[in-house]
């Protein structure tokens, strides 16, 4: 009996999917099994070429220049049809992350559909600057921009929050009225392919939105990025990729926007709800095996709680259920690829030669023949580290962290902001000016008090240092996926 072909991710270009090209097809595995999964065509340099072409046509062909009204009803019609289509969505994240369905179905999946009609509501109801000048002569000139597409944006999103990343980016372009051409990951093709079916049954015009697969150096991340006919970058992935895709957007003077990496800390004071607190440093080391750019990977502990908060959050980490990720009782899954599980592994042996004691965790666990082919790892805590160490001062992306004590909130502080990322920091304690007067200290994007993860759509996000440039979300997308003309007119 000859096994069943694998199903075949194709690109999607000037609005229908590209013939693949069985030169250059690669093949996406199940992160939690290790069994092959689909064949995705990669996208030559001459693909590329086209779908940067097809937005510019779906640009001049009218899109730019649609009412808003339109546009924003297109986008929740879009939230409506992956409403409609939440299983399959759902089915085809988990495939490719291996994250546990019960996150893709209230993290992932509902904040694509609250991306689409959050921006379509920020754009419905977007004002534009105007000022009255006074003059010398006592007349008056009034200012007012006017704010225009930006044009062909390239969006890169990264392999973590596939769909939710894309769509944070792709609904408040389109609904500037620009087109974009999206990569998503070589590790999560899926989800791209089925939003270009739900946006073309949404009635976006061909061109609009289009998808090329492939790897970032020397393929579609690359070609697209070096593509003189993109007038802006949005990209979300590591410090050294965002290095690499500023240079490429030096030529022509492109502007970007970069979400990159982090190493965010949490600062535990003595005074907090010991339980309250646990949960949530539960939530922000391990949501998503420690694949999320906002998880913690320092957690600075009062030293007088200092024991219960290690032992604690150690017996949370063993309540963790790895498992089938299509069950509902799993927790946890494993990390994206063997090559992602070979990177987390050398710094657990960094950080053993560093002298660390290894709370919880600290190696590869056995689940089973079905699922031992997969990048599983072991929730991992450790003390005895110090801010000079690698693994503490480097970003990992797994299921890990470091506990730190301090004696004194400006020792916190200091050991906190002592990084080169600036993303995100959650501040736990029950002393409610202290929140406010520590988080305000945070050199971070964004700073979270009792809480973590916690998103409004309208507030910016992004990062410092190493962490990015420029933000995103409400009114600061709103900046980023337009350019404004000013308009003076003398009264
Ligand atoms: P990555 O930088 O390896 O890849 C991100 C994307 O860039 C992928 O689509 C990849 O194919 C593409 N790419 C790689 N090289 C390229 C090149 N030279 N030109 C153009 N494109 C290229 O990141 P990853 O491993 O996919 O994701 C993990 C990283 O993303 C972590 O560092 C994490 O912190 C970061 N991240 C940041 C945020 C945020 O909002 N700040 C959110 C999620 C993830």
């Amino acid at each position: 009996m000859s096994a069943e072909p694998l199903p075949v991710i194709r690109n999607f270009v000037g609005g229908t999917f590209a013939e693949p090209d069985e030169e250059r097809c690669l093949t996406k595995t199940a992160p939690a099994t290790g069994t092959p999964l689909a064949q995705v065509h990669e996208a030559d340099r001459t693909l590329v070429d086209r779908a940067v072409r097809s937005a510019r046509g779906a640009l001049a062909d009218g899109w730019a220049h649609t009412p808003v009204r339109e546009r924003t009803a297109l986008l929740r019609r879009a939230a409506d049809l992956i409403e409609q289509r939440f299983e399959e969505f759902v089915a085809a994240e988990v495939g490719d992350t291996g994250k546990p369905v019960t996150q893709a179905r209230e993290l992932d999946v509902a904040r694509a559909i609250a991306n689409f009609r959050t921006f379509a509501d920020i754009v419905a109801a977007a004002g534009q600057d105007s000022y009255l000048t006074d003059l010398p002569d006592g007349r008056q000139a009034l200012n007012y921009a006017v704010r225009k597409p930006l044009g062909v944006v390239a969006v890169i999103v990264p392999w973590n929050l596939p769909l939710l990343l894309l769509t944070w980016k792709v609904a408040p372009a389109l609904a500037c009225g620009n087109a974009v051409v999206v990569k998503p990951s070589e590790e999560t093709p899926s989800t791209a392919a089925l939003l270009a079916e739900v946006l073309a049954d949404a009635g976006l015009p061909a061109g609009a939105y289009n998808v090329v697969h492939g790897f970032g150096a020397g393929s579609a991340g690359e070609f697209l990025v070096t593509h003189p006919g993109v007038d802006g970058i949005t990209f979300t992935g590591s410090s050294a990729t965002g290095t690499a895709v500023m240079r490429a957007a030096a030529p022509g003077v492109r502007p970007v926007s970069f979400e990159l990496g982090g190493k965010n800390a949490a600062i535990v004071f003595d005074d907090v709800d010991v339980d309250e607190a646990l949960d949530g440093l539960c939530r922000s080391v391990f949501t998503n095996t420690g694949q999320v750019c906002l998880c913690t990977e320092r957690v600075y502990v009062h030293r007088a709680v200092f024991t219960d908060i290690v032992d604690g959050l150690a017996e949370r980490a063993g309540r963790l259920r790895l498992g089938d990720p299509f069950s509902a009782h799993t927790t946890t899954g494993p990390l994206i690829s063997q090559e992602h599980r070979r990177k987390v592994l050398r710094y657990f042996d960094l950080a053993e030669q560093a002298g660390a004691k290894v709370v919880t965790g600290g190696g590869t666990p056995h689940l089973g023949p079905a699922l031992d082919g997969g990048a599983w790892i072991e929730p991992t805590l450790w003390t005895g580290l110090t801010n000079a160490d690698r693994p503490v001062r480097e970003e990992i992306f797994g299921p890990v962290a470091a506990l730190i004590p301090f004696d004194t909130e400006e020792e916190a502080i200091a050991l906190a902001n002592d990084t080169d990322y600036g993303l995100a920091a959650a501040v736990w304690t029950n002393d409610l000016r202290r929140g406010h007067r520590v988080a305000q200290r945070m050199d971070v994007g964004m700073a979270w008090v009792n809480t973590w993860f916690l998103r409004d759509l309208r507030s910016p996000f992004g990062g410092a240092g190493l962490s990015g440039i420029g933000r995103e979300g409400g009114a600061s997308s709103l900046h980023f996926y337009t350019e404004p003309t000013n308009v003076c007119v003398q009264l």
